[in-house]
């Protein structure tokens, strides 16, 4: 979608630190880091919330998240824990309208995210 701020991370028209990328999925550090690697997980083809995915898709994002949280979790032996974060429309807090999922890794210390 050509106004989407994540279609345009996906086409590499503004700058993401990308972690994972395939031919599903994009995974980049948001930019407001909650805990540090605090990580968005998309699915490339623009699709605003949970309420738009079709089995297929659905199972190909999901099954890739696990491989990303052990990666970011395998980089920092201080990270004990994972949220696993999706909002979906305005009253559930999504403020970015391209589906995503939030991987906040959690820290005996850096314990800021509420
Ligand atoms: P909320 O803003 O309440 O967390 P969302 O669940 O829709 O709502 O999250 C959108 C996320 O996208 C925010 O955490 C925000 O920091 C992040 N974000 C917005 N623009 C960018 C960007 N250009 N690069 C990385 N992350 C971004």
């Amino acid at each position: 979608m050509k106004d989407c701020i994540f279609c345009k991370i996906v086409r590499n028209e503004i700058p993401s630190y990308t972690i994972y990328e395939d031919d599903v999925v994009k995974a980049f550090l948001d930019i407001s880091q909650g805990t540090p690697g605090h990580t968005l997980v998309i699915p490339k083809k623009h699709i605003a919330n949970i309420f738009e995915y079709d089995p297929e898709l659905a199972a190909q994002v999901f099954s890739r998240i696990p491989k990303i949280a052990r990666a970011i979790k395998a980089s920092n032996p201080d990270i004990k824990g994972m949220n696993i974060v999706n909002n979906n429309g305005q009253i559930a807090y999504q403020s970015v309208f391209h589906s995503h999922f939030h991987l906040v890794p959690r820290y005996t210390t850096h314990d800021d995210f509420a």
